[in-house]
């Protein structure tokens, strides 16, 4: 990590007057939750994502689902913000961000304090019906798939699914929403832990404003970022804002 790009990172962010983070799972690494892609730790190692963490998964073998994908989002339930987080929180209440967008479902940016945050793919606090909509908490889930190869709906049997974005779900029209917004105030985009691969939220790193990414690794937008820190979050992040 360049003292120099730490420092021209927090003067493009001070010199800002609408930024917007856009946050992946290499944000919650750190909290102990793998992310897709990193080699060796990945959570879905074992399960590749794109057969799995599917829609089509989910309507045709939901046993399947049930039996594999769902311990995955599952296991994110106890963990806890990092440090990272808590400086997007104050970075928020300072005013130097507008708001978080991000890809987890782990819903760790709201418990670091965080207020204004756009989860795009959805979140492990609810899950709904299939059949009639009913809300439930996530944890009426959780508690039917110990006994049950499908959960089903206390009301009309339907059976019941996460409120995360799945592939092959449609994206929800919040996302297209704050894509918006960004094509027409934002100033200044910082990615952080995010590999940038996957579509439409990638996206956002096309829209042409000024970027930063922070990543460990590189990703394929770095030639279009004014400044790119390869490094943990939190580590950057601490060093962001003690020069702000
Ligand atoms: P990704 O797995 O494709 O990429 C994560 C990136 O973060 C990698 O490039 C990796 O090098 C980097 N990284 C890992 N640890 C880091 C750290 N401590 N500091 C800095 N960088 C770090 O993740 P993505 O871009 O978010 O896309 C994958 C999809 O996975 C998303 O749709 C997301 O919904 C889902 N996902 C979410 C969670 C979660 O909720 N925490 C976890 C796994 C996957």
């Amino acid at each position: 990590m360049k003292e120099e790009d730490i420092k021209r990172f927090s003067e493009k962010l001070k010199n800002s007057k609408e930024a917007y983070v856009l946050t992946g799972a290499g944000m919650s690494t750190e909290s102990g939750i793998p992310d897709f892609r990193s080699k060796g730790s990945g959570i879905w190692n074992e399960i590749d994502p794109m057969k799995y963490a599917t829609r089509d998964v989910l309507l045709k073998e939901p046993e399947k689902f049930y039996q594999y994908t769902f311990k995955r989002f599952d296991f994110l339930t106890d963990k806890k913000p990092n440090e990272g987080h808590y400086v997007l929180s104050n970075l928020e209440k300072k005013g130097l961000i507008k708001g978080i967008i991000t890809q987890n479902v782990d819903g760790l940016h709201q418990e670091a304090g965080s207020e204004n945050v756009w989860e795009v793919h959805g979140n492990i606090k609810n899950c709904y019906c299939m059949k009639c909509s009913q809300k439930y908490e996530f944890e009426e889930l959780v508690e039917q798939v110990k006994e049950k190869d499908v959960p089903r709906c206390h009301k009309c049997q339907g059976m019941l699914r996460p409120d995360v974005i799945l592939f092959g779900d449609p994206m929800p029209q919040e996302f297209f929403q704050i894509a918006q917004r960004l094509r027409s105030k934002c100033d200044f985009v910082i990615v952080v832990g995010s590999s940038l691969q996957v579509y439409p939220v990638a996206g956002i790193a096309e829209l042409g404003k000024p970027m930063g990414i922070v990543n460990l690794e590189s990703t394929p937008y770095d030639s279009r970022a004014e400044v790119v820190i390869n490094s943990k979050c939190s580590e950057a992040l601490k060093k962001i804002e003690e020069y702000i």
